[in-house]
């Protein structure tokens, strides 16, 4: 039973589980199928098995798969969880109802003005470097406050926030620590933490969105 439906409620289980454990509520952290480099044949079985919530890293491998498959289902919510360029910000906005990765200024003045001419309204989080890693996206936590103020004071955008990657060679748990710490500080009652390898220490941390890709559809080729 390896398939992608009993991965899928193996995973689920695992949450409840979490949750419990943690003495969260039942169905309190939304699972975030994350389906990169898989296409529609691969997809499928997790949307015939209930699975509504799913994330893509790239706006253009999105756009190639998505349209049909939600074509095929109403209530798909889609995640993007990837890095995203200022230039691809209008179809991030029109094909994406939850962006994971606002982390700079640019991103969020392209974000403002496209959802105000598309008059969708996407929900957002700021995606923190807790690790302070150079090579990888996400805001200086220290600078978390000023960047959540800024969003929303000078373009009218409402973070329901924060979202991390923690470094692949640490224990995760300070950093989900620490991005927990730093949303109540801020009022955010948001937490986008924990993939495959840890998701269920990010419900212990309070996640509310946990973002599961290769422990539901297997195993991805190319690194992405
Ligand atoms: C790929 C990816 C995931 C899922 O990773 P797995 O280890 O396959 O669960 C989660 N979050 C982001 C930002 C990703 O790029």
């Amino acid at each position: 039973m390896t398939d992608t439906a009993s991965r899928l409620a193996d995973i689920r289980h695992r949450i409840v589980r979490a949750e419990r454990t943690a003495g969260r509520p039942t169905g309190s952290t939304h699972l975030v199928a994350v389906s990169k480099t898989f296409f529609a044949p691969d997809i499928r079985p997790a949307i015939v098995a209930g699975q509504r919530l799913f994330g893509e890293n790239r706006v253009q491998e999105a756009k190639a798969k998505w349209p049909e498959l939600r074509a095929e289902t109403d209530d798909i919510e889609l995640h993007l969880i990837g890095p995203l360029q200022s230039n691809k910000a209008r179809e991030a906005v029109e094909l994406f109802d939850v962006i994971h990765t606002v982390d700079r200024e640019k991103i969020a003045a392209a974000l403002a003005e496209e959802m105000a001419r598309l008059a969708k309204h996407p929900k957002l989080f700021v995606q923190v470097n807790t690790g302070l890693e150079p090579q990888k996206a996400g805001i200086d936590p220290r600078e978390a406050a000023a960047f959540v103020g800024l969003c929303r004071d000078k373009y009218g955008l409402a973070i329901c926030g924060l979202m991390c990657i923690p470094p692949a060679e640490e224990a995760p748990g300070p950093h989900f620590a620490l991005l927990a710490q730093t949303a109540r500080d801020l009022g955010l009652a948001e937490l986008s933490m924990g993939m495959s390898a840890d998701f269920e220490t990010a419900v212990g941390f309070g996640a509310t969105h946990v973002r599961v890709g290769s422990a539901i559809f297997g195993h991805r080729d190319a690194p992405v």
